[in-house]
This record gives structure tokens, sequence and C-alpha cells, in this order.
């Protein structure tokens, strides 16, 4: 009567299995793209609705498998997490985002890069060393290169995880709360991290434009934010409608597809070249 799937047999579950050796082939296959430069970064551009100016833009890593065709990070990044291949993934994004940044810098120089990093970099020692020797071989201002770290990897190590936010903000970075408000994080310890601005969860923005209960929740979330000293960022934005009801609640910038989708470089520095002259 146990009712178990084919791949299940008590509570040993196939699926969760990060043995599973077709996860291990997609790993070992990830470190190859990734050592082959076969992955490659797209990039958000993020607004600032006071200006309507684009103000910096984030990395996002897309990869094409030969086989496999567009693996979503959604399938990869929480993989590499748990293998550790996560080390590698990340060193490659960094190289990759400051170097593309300093040609963006030829279009503006005060454009800024967030670059996503994950719980289990944080208890790298190598990480500080990498954005320290990759900011400076670009002769960049560390202030213009933002980390991006969800609540709940924050939370993951407290310990562990704030010294390394503290170091990484001394050489001059800054750091950004990602999918704000889609946690359970605790807001005394949220307090303690050296963070300059949070990105509100795309989920509490769902039904701003049918809902007035959605619209206090994310008023008072801006609200908060800014109370505690953050710009508040709001992602996910795919119509006009909502775009002018979060400069009404508030918020200072947005990203979102109705501003521009994810591009890679020589295609974002088209629409920049554009925008510009709009
Ligand atoms: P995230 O950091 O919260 O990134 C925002 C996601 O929302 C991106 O998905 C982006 O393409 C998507 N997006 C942007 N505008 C809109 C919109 O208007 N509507 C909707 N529905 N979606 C929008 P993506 O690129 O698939 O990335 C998913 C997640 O994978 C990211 O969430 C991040 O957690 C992770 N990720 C992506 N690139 C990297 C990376 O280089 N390193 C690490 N550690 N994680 C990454
Ligand atoms: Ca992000
Ligand atoms: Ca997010
Ligand atoms: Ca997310």
């Amino acid at each position: 009567m146990a009712p178990h799937g084919p791949y299940q047999t008590g509570l040993y579950s196939r699926k969760d299995d990060i043995y599973d050796e077709s996860r291990l082939t997609l790993m070992s296959d990830l470190r190859e793209a990734l050592h082959h430069n076969q992955t490659e970064l797209y990039y958000q551009p993020k607004i600032s609705l006071a200006t309507g100016k684009v103000v910096g833009v984030e990395a996002l890593i897309r990869w094409h498998h030969p086989d496999r065709g567009w693996v979503p990070p959604i399938e990869f990044v929480p993989m590499a997490e748990k293998t550790g291949v996560i080390k590698h993934l990340t060193r490659w994004v960094v190289d990759q985002a400051l170097n593309d940044l300093k040609e963006l810098h030829a279009l503006d120089p005060a454009l800024t890069v967030s670059v996503n990093i994950s719980a289990r970099d944080l208890s790298s020692p190598e990480l500080v060393g990498l954005f320290e020797t990759r900011t400076k071989r670009n002769q960049l201002n560390p202030e213009q290169v933002i980390i991006e770290l969800t609540e709940t990897a924050a939370m993951d190590d407290p310990h562990r995880g704030l010294s390394a936010l503290n170091e990484l903000t001394a050489i001059g970075l800054k750091l950004s709360i990602d999918d704000f408000g889609a946690g359970y994080s605790s807001l005394s310890y949220l307090k303690k991290l050296p963070a300059s601005e949070i990105k509100l969860d795309r989920a509490l923005l769902q039904d701003i434009e049918s809902s007035e209960g959605a619209r206090m929740i994310v008023e008072t979330a801006i609200r908060m934010g800014q109370g505690l000293g953050y710009q508040v960022v709001a992602e996910g934005v795919e119509t006009e409608k909502s775009a002018r009801l979060l400069n009404q609640l508030g918020a200072e910038m947005l990203q979102g597809y109705w501003i521009c989708s994810p591009k890679p470089l020589h295609e974002l520095q088209a629409w920049l070249e554009v925008e510009r002259k709009a």
C-alpha cells in the first residue's frame, strides 16, 4: 500500500539525489563549459525612477548545452552549489562580468555591475581576493561592483556569512539583498548585514495591479527598507502599470522585462546606445 513511485524507495528519493549519475554528468559538463567559455553572461539593466536612466546591469549566467540545449540557471545553479562546482562558476562569472563592465564604461563610466553569489561562496577563502584582483586588473572602482545575495543565503551560516560580507564591503564593494520578502529571514539579522540595496522579490509585486492589500505590503516593505537605509529595487516589472504603481509606492529603481530583458553584452551595448540618444 505504500504509494512509492518507480524512483522512490522509502525515504530515499532518486529525484533528490545529487549523486544521481545524470546530475553528476551535468556538473562535469558544466565544469567543461566554464573552462571552455561555453557559458555566457546576459545583462539586464536597472533604471533609476528619479532620472529614468540606466544605473547599472545585473549579470545572469546562460548555458547552452551541446545536447540538452539551453539549461536554465535554476536547474544548474542549485546543483552547482550542492556539488561545489559553484566555486568555478562564480570565478568565471566575476572574471567575465568585471571585464565586461570595463567595456560598458566606454558608453557610461558611471554604470555598476551586479553579480549573483551563493551562500557557499561566502565560505570560500578565495572570494574576497577574487573580487579584489579582478577589480584592480580592470581598474574599476569597487563601489561600482554590487554583490547580490539572497536573504536565505546570507542566513545560511550567519557568523561566517557576516564576516565574509564585512570583508567584501570593507574593500569597497556594495551588497544587495536579493529576493527580499521571499523568505522568512529575521529582520534583526538582516539589519546587521552591510547592505546598501534590497531587491524586492517578484512574488511580492505579482498582484499590485489588482490588489490593494498587495500594494500595502509592497509599500510597507519599501518604507521599511528605506528606513533601514537601503535603496529599494523592484525587480520583475513586466508592465507599465506596475512601473507606475511602484514609482508611487516609493521604489527607487526598477528592473524587468518591461524595461529590457537580459541580453548578451553586444546587444545590451546597442540597446544602451539607443537609450542614450532617446
Ligand atoms: P535572480 O537573481 O532573482 O534573477 C532574476 C531572474 O528574473 C532572472 O532569471 C531574470 O532573467 C528574470 N527576470 C528578469 N526580469 C523579469 C521579468 O520582468 N519577469 C520575469 N518573470 N522574470 C524576469 P534567470 O536569469 O533565469 O536566473 C534565475 C536565478 O538563477 C537568479 O535569480 C539567480 O538566483 C540564479 N542565477 C542566475 N545567474 C547566476 C549567476 O551568475 N550566479 C549565481 N550564483 N546565480 C545565478
Ligand atoms: Ca539577482
Ligand atoms: Ca531576485
Ligand atoms: Ca531568485
